[in-house]
Formats: C-alpha cells, structure tokens, sequence
C-alpha cells in the first residue's frame, strides 16, 4: 500500500508540491456528475474516478471497518483505499440522514491509521450548507466566486435530474425493448454526454434529444406484465454491485421495474413531513433515513395494483429495520407480496438469485391465478408511473 507524501508549502491546486487530486467514493453512475462538478471547481486538480466496485473493494473495505457497521460504509472505504491507492490526495464525502452523517469522521481516522495523507472534506461537517461548502471549497482551492460556484451546482444537480429521469425509464422499459440492451445502450450514451456538459442550454438539449431517441425504441407488447416495485435503503438502491444487480435480473425475466428512490428524488422530491404522512397509518414517527419513504413508496405500489415489492437494505440498517413492521402490514392490506432482501459485504449471490426467482414465479402464478378467477385489474396494461419521475 503506497503511503503519499506532503512536502513544501501549499498552494491552490497543489498539495505539498503535488498536483491535487479528488476522489469520492462510488453510488451508482454518480460519479459522472461529481466527477464534472469537481472538475468545474478545481480547475487546476485533477479529479480521480475511484475504480469500479469489484470484490476486492468489498474485501478491503471490511477487513479495515467495524463488523458490524452497515455495508455502505465499508463500501465507501473500499473506494477510498483504492483511490489513494491510485494517488488521490483529496477525498470527499457527503454523508447526512442517518449515521452516514457520521461516516466520514470514522473514515478519515481509518484511513489516517493505516497511514495514508490526504486532505478529507465532509459536506455533513459543513451540514451540507452550501455556503459552508462554499467556504470548504475555496479553503481546498476552488477559484471561484459564489455565483460562478451555484451555476456549477446548478449544471451538476440538473445532470441528475437528467440521469435520474431517463433511469427511471430505463428500468421500466429495459425488459420489453425488441432489441435487448437498447435502453442501455442509449442511457450509456447519455452519460458520455453529460460528463462534457458546460451549460443549461446543452442540458436542455441532451434532455431533448434522449425524450427522443427513448421515445424511438421499439417496444415488444405483452399480455402478462408484471411490476415490481423496488423500495428501501438509499445506497443499496442505489448502487447495483451493492444489490447484486436485481435489477437487471428483473429485467431479465420481463419484468417492470419501478424505483422511485434516486439521487434526484433526495435532491428535488424528497420531503420528510409529506412523506411521514403519506405513509397514512402505517406510521407516527419517523425513524430516520428513508424509512418513511419506502412504507409511503410501498403503499403507493400497493394503490396503484403492482405485483410485488422488494424490499433492500444493507444489514444492520436501522432506520429500515423499523420501517418492516409497517411494511408488513403495507403489503397485507394492499394485499401486495414483499420480498426482503439484506446485503453486506459477504451476502451469497446464489442465495439471492434463488429467492428471487421463487418470487417472481410465484407473482407468475399469482396473475395467472387472478387472470382466471377474471380478478386481473391495472397490471394487464402496459402501464407507465408517469407520476413519479423527476
Ligand atoms: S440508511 Fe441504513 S445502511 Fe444507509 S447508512 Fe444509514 S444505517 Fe447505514
């Protein structure tokens, strides 16, 4: 493990001598954004994708966490290790939520003990206020003024909503294209788009073009859909090696995937107070992260008549653990099926893929069972959850 050395004296765009360089730990293809945005606000660094998540990464990450810490975080630390790794210098986090907020003190003392040197920004020590994230930044090295600074929050918060929207599409429709791994292909496309952005006109213009080409690809009709809605811990949802990929499983076997958890849901939907209450009375109170917006997500699911959900999280998740009881009786009066699903660094991917599967055959042979008792409502159109895109 290479140990870095800070010598002489700092100046911006340079750490002891050395050029700076950014890295954050991954979340999905986030790191397309925060890549451009880190780019935009350090013009003079170099930002550093961390590489993508392999088995090494877990490895390494729990054997210097605590055991019994929840997987993102042992994830994040498995991103750090190999960045610094790789030369990063200076590390971001953004923690909040829950005990995220705290992660990034643990981190940073982890990885100090094992004896790396680099510079460590918390957007949860700044409590996430852009203007103490303003005054971290310049410390760092950021040249820019406060407005030059919004309009790079602007372009990269805008290039989530983006990505987040034609996500949401994407797993909708991956399963049914006539020509399997168009909407892929196209999303990737898009991607490649975003990591060059540089104003609001060529967002605009990126989100037109992909309405567009999405709106294009061919579509196979089916006459037995099947939607599954996907609820619970935001990083597990939100990073698929992390999930063990369900769902491109799910697409694989035709079915509809519905997530409405996404970056841009926390950026621009996310409403603790209405979320609480959309829950209706399934819960009081709210026990942190985003555990009233998987019971709410969850009953939304059950109102508008999908098959099934599935619910993930990483092991040991707190907030999420409380909200199963509620999620519980969620699926018996929406008279739903839910499907558990606790990842950590270890979980056995055959054991997943099993379960899996047994579900889906058995929301098969469900609609098959109301399909011939002439109980089959909503879920025979090819319906789409317009609503909850961003
Ligand atoms: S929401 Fe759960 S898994 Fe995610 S950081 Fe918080 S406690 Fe850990």
């Amino acid at each position: 493990m290479s140990k870095q050395k800070q010598k002489g004296r700092e100046v911006p765009g340079i750490q002891g001598g050395k050029e700076q360089v950014f890295s954050f730990p991954h979340m999905g293809d986030y790191h397309v954004p925060i890549a451009r945005l880190l780019e935009n606000m350090f013009p003079s660094g170099r930002v550093l994708v961390p590489p993508p998540i392999t088995k090494q990464t877990i490895a390494l990450g729990s054997r210097y966490s605590p055991d019994f810490i929840c997987a993102p975080f042992k994830f994040n630390v498995g991103n750090y290790i190999e960045a610094l790794a790789k030369g990063a210098n200076v590390l971001i986090q953004t923690g909040l939520g829950c005990r995220f907020g705290y992660f990034g003190e643990v981190q940073e003392q982890i990885l100090r003990d094992l004896g790396y040197e680099f510079q460590f920004f918390s957007l949860a020590r700044e409590n996430a206020r852009l203007k103490n994230a303003y005054q971290g930044f310049r410390q760092l090295g950021c040249p820019h003024s406060p407005a030059k600074f919004l309009f790079y929050v602007l372009i990269a918060a805008e290039s989530i909503r983006i990505m987040d929207h034609f996500a949401f599409i994407m797993r909708e429709r991956a399963g049914f294209a006539q020509r399997p791994g168009s909407f892929e292909y196209l999303y990737g496309c898009m991607l490649e788009e975003l990591r060059q952005v540089s104003s609001i006109k060529e967002l605009l213009a990126i989100r037109r073009q992909y309405n567009e080409a999405f709106g294009k690809v061919e579509m196979r009709q089916t006459q037995h859909l099947l939607r599954v809605g996907i609820v619970g811990e935001l990083y597990t949802l939100m990073e698929p090696y992390s999930n063990l990929f369900i769902e491109k499983e799910l697409a694989r076997h035709n079915i509809m995937v519905s997530r409405r958890m996404s970056a841009a849901f926390l950026l621009f939907g996310k409403n603790s107070r209405k979320s609480l209450k959309d829950t209706g009375k399934y819960m009081r109170y709210w026990p942190g992260a985003n555990a009233t917006d998987s019971v709410a997500q969850s009953r939304y699911y059950g109102k508008l008549g999908y098959d099934g959900i599935i619910h993930m999280k990483s092991y040991g998740c707190t907030p999420e653990i409380n909200a199963m009881p509620a999620l519980h009786n969620v699926g018996k009066d929406y008279n739903i099926p839910i499907l558990y699903l606790s990842f950590d660094g270890q979980t056995n991917e055959t054991g997943v893929l099993t379960r899996l599967e047994a579900f889906v055959d058995m929301l098969e042979m469900r609609r098959k069972t109301f399909e011939e008792d002439g109980l089959s409502g909503r879920g025979h159109r090819f319906y789409f959850d317009k609503g909850s895109r961003s």
